[in-house]
Formats: C-alpha cells, structure tokens, sequence
C-alpha cells in the first residue's frame, strides 16, 4: 500500500490493500462510496467512485460526504489475520452502514485530518482491536456464588430474569466484548429471542453486543435439572426445566425445528452431563461422572436437521469418548472438552480428531477456574486438556468462558487463563476477535459459497441494513468489515491481563456507533 495524499483536507490513499486474499484498489476517507445506501450521497460503486475527476464540482460534494463519516485514528491496530500490531492506522466508517470503508497508515500528526469534515476520532495513546466476541455466555444466569443455579432457574420469576440479562449485555459491552453467543435460557424459554430484538438495530431498545442465541438447550429425559425433590421422575419443578427433553430420532429433531421456529441462530445439546447424579447419594463416582446422554442415531438427526436449516450446532461435551462422534458428524463447536485425558494419551492422541477440523475448541477455562478456585482435580484436568491442545498448536479455539457462571464483564478472564497457561497472547487475541466470528457466524459464511461472500467483503457488500446484524462480518478492522472496535491503553506483553481487563477498555464501538469513550459509557 502506498501512503496517503492529501487533497484539500480530504485523504485520498490509491494502492493496493489485500483482504482475505483479495487485491483491490481502495480510495480513503469521504471519498470512498458507501454501496447499497439509498439514504445518504455515498451510493456510488467504488468502480464509478474511481472514474471521477477532481473537477470543481467534485470537491465542493467533498465537505459534504465527510459528514457521512468518522475516522478513528488508532495509535496501533491489532489485525487478527496477520497477528500484527500496525502503527498509527487511520479507520474510515460510514455513519449510515457502520461499516468500515478503509483502513490506511497516517503519519502520526493528527493535524493531517484537521479540515476532515467528519469526526476525528484520536485513540493515537491506544491500541485498537477487533470487539471481542465470547462465544459461551449464559445472559439469563448471574453467578453461582450470589445464587446457587437451582434457586435461579426455580426462585426468581423470568421478569427478573430477563431484566438481570439486560443489565448483563451492557456490562459485556463496556467489557469490550462486542459480540456474545449464548448458549441456553437454563429454564427461561425463549426469552432470548426478545432480547435479542431489543439489542439489536434498527430500533435497538437497550445497549448490548450482537446476540446470538438457541432458546432451549437439548438433552434427554431425565437429564438435566432443576429436579423435584418430591417427585423424583418428573421432569422440571413448577413447570420450569432447564432444557427441552428429547428421546429418540424423532423427538431429537422435532426439538430441532422446536428450537428454530422459535427464532434460534443456534442449536445447543448436551451430549454428555451427569446423568446419575442422584446415585451420587450412595455412590458419589457413580454420581459425578459424566456419561453419554444420546445415542449416535440421536445425535446424526439433530446435527443433520439443524445443518439442513442452516444453522450450525454445539454440543456441550467433556470426554473424549463423547467427542470422537460428535466430531465425525462434525459438530460445529465443542462445549468444555476439559477431560479429554485418558490413561497414558498423549497430548496429539487427546486432540488428534482436531487436527485439521473446523470445529471450535471451547474450553471455558474461566468457568472451572471459578468453580474450583484453580485448585484440584477438575481443574487440573481441564488445564492439561487445554495444554495438550497448544502442544498440537491448534488454531480452532475461540474464547468462550461460560460467562454467567462468573460475572458478566469479567468475560476476559478467558483469555487471561489461556495466556497464563503458556498460549501466545497474538493467538489467543485472534481466538477472541476473528475465531469469535468464525465460530459464531452464520452457515452461508461457510463453505464454497462463504468463501465467495468472504472474498467480496471489501465490495462493500454486507449492509447491516440489508443483511441483518448477525450475518455482517466482524472480528477483524478491514475494508467491508462492520465497525466493532475497542481500544485499551495496556501493553500486552508487560501485563496482559491488564490489557484486556474491563476497566482498561477505554472505548468501545458497535456496528459504527460508540458506546464508551474515554473509558466512560455513553448509555
Ligand atoms: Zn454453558
């Protein structure tokens, strides 16, 4: 890329940017058009946009198209492509689409920007990243230490359920995390489906990150809580159950499509879970070990109907044995895996299934470390299991900590395990920004067909007003993708951990709109 020329105060860059493989030419600043907007004067396709000659009429429209955008200047910009940290950045967005229409190198002196017409935005002092995206949280859950799960899911009404899950996603979002998959209302229905309208555009009613959801997890009869103490083999207390029961293929799938009706971006099993848990009375191994829920047919019908709808599936899952099949069917994610050790495995034994799969490693790490105040058995398991998977040096992970089970804006307590147990802090901040995004995104982003649309992304074709706020792409600052971005004034190789902590994240940006400035929120 070639650095940029200035044309009577508007920034015009000409060269070549590459973005996911792709080479284009880029025109920055006002003058770059902003496709498939029908309310504003940047319509113009990037080809037309480039066919104009700087007559008179031309920069006269200048001062006016500046309006219709803001520029951050970012002091370093984290690229999860590359894992670089690039100087001194200039982001370039469209007001109306909040996507984000350049991204090019500046000098430094934010005086090169003084006649911009828009609005400058100076985090020249901070390092901007992609928003980060946890891709387990349970919004509808507050942290066992204040409320055991039972007496949440049986005590408090779904009024005040739902209100918590609001004040919730604006904690996440001042955290920094512009985007969270949540992976189960734990006995709310599908109260995640209306917050889900109401924190999103147009019409947004309340601050909070990209929702993605799956109403009710599944899991068999006899399962999974709340359970009586009177009636011991009814399913759920009062009419509450924490997941919708399903036995048997055809069940399996009609609970699929239960699921997607209601309005699911995903579909949640729990394929293994302490299925004896009462035995634990007289037999406490017996008890705590997790087992098998569903058998293989089960499983295949559930994947294949979700697949079939487009919608991809996770499973939580802790053994080994439990995951080789679900892989085979492949499975989009993989909910804990934090027991994958057996006797004498190695670490490529553990996880060699892994190698070369696409589905994501979720190991919510910050869950059994709060459980279990990083201390005993548990713990010790999941650490080797997550070990075992960076001695194979695998890349399919994303940063879900089960966010819930520990207080929501403590999100980044994922990450900050995974670099203290020895993974690369430029890895595990792609796992959090672009693997968020590969995790999370939508079925059409995949395959031949996502591929095409990835390649296009710098046509500026991925409107949220035409494709919908959890079908734009995110997790990475390039040209085409939406503007979630975050900064922090910390040095993640002197403190990490500081770096990436709530109260470091000075700002934050969703979908072109900033939420937290100055490390203050503006809602
Ligand atoms: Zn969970």
């Amino acid at each position: 890329m070639v650095g940029p020329v200035a044309v009577r105060g508007i920034v015009l860059v000409s060269g070549v940017n590459n973005v996911v493989g792709q080479s284009y030419s880029v025109l920055r600043g006002s003058l770059v058009p902003c496709p498939q907007s029908n309310t504003t004067n940047c319509n113009q396709t990037l080809f037309s946009q480039m066919q104009l000659t700087a007559t008179a009429s031309a920069l006269e429209g200048q001062a006016h198209q500046a309006a219709a955008t803001k520029i951050v200047l970012a002091g370093k910009l984290f690229d999860p492509y590359t894992l670089e940290l690039l100087d001194n950045q200039a982001i370039t967005i469209c007001n109306d689409s909040g996507m984000i229409l350049d991204v090019s190198p500046f000098s430094g002196n934010s005086s090169e920007f003084a006649s911009f017409g828009g609005e400058v935005i100076d985090l020249r002092q901070l390092t901007v990243l992609p928003g980060f995206v946890d891709t387990h949280v349970h919004f509808f859950i507050h942290p066992y230490a204040e409320a055991s799960w039972e007496d949440q899911v049986t005590k408090e009404s779904i009024v005040e359920r739902t209100i918590r899950a609001t004040v919730h996603a604006k904690r996440t979002l001042m955290a920094g995390f512009t985007t969270v998959r949540d992976l189960g209302t734990e006995g709310a229905g599908d109260a995640d489906i209306a917050l889900r309208k109401c924190l999103s555009s147009p019409g947004a009613l309340i601050p909070g990150p990209r929702y993605f959801c799956v109403t009710r997890a599944i899991a068999p009869t006899g399962t999974y809580g709340p359970k009586s103490y009177l009636h011991l083999n009814r399913e759920g207390i009062d009419g509450v159950t924490g997941v919708d029961a399903a036995d048997g293929t055809q069940e399996c799938i009609k609970a699929v499509r239960r699921q997607i009706g209601a309005g699911a971006d995903w579909i949640k099993i729990y394929a293994d879970y302490t299925v004896r848990s009462r035995a634990s009375e007289v037999s406490r191994r017996v008890g705590a070990a997790s087992m098998a829920t569903f058998d293989y047919d089960e499983l295949r019908a559930m994947i294949c109907t979700a697949h079939a709808y487009g919608v991809k599936v996770a499973a939580h899952a802790t053994n080994r044995s439990t995951i080789i099949p679900l892989m085979s069917l492949r499975v989009d994610s993989i909910e804990h895996a934090y027991d994958m050790v057996t006797p004498d495995s190695t670490a490529a034994e553990m996880f060699e299934e892994y190698v070369g799969h696409k589905t994501k490693y979720v190991p919510t790490l910050a869950a059994y470390y709060t459980m279990t105040q990083g201390k005993g058995e548990i713990w010790d398991r999941a650490v080797t299991s997550f070990k075992a998977a960076l001695e194979l040096d695998l890349d399919n992970i994303s940063c879900g900590g089960d966010t819930g089970v520990f207080a929501h804006g403590a999100n980044a307590l994922e990450l900050s395990l995974m670099v203290r147990l020895g993974a690369d802090w430029k890895k595990v901040l792609r796992w959090a920004t672009l693997g968020g995004w590969e995790c999370v995104r939508s079925r059409m982003w995949e395959g031949e067909a996502g591929k095409t649309r990835l390649a296009q992304v710098g046509d500026l074709k991925e409107d949220p007003r035409i494709v919908g706020d959890n079908e734009v792409p995110f997790g990475a600052v390039r040209k085409g993708f939406i503007a979630d971005l975050i900064a922090t004034p910390g040095n993640f190789v002197a403190d990490f951990e500081n770096a990436v902590s709530a109260d470091s994240i000075q700002f934050v940006m969703k979908g072109g709109r900033i939420y937290k400035r100055d490390g203050l929120p503006l809602v």
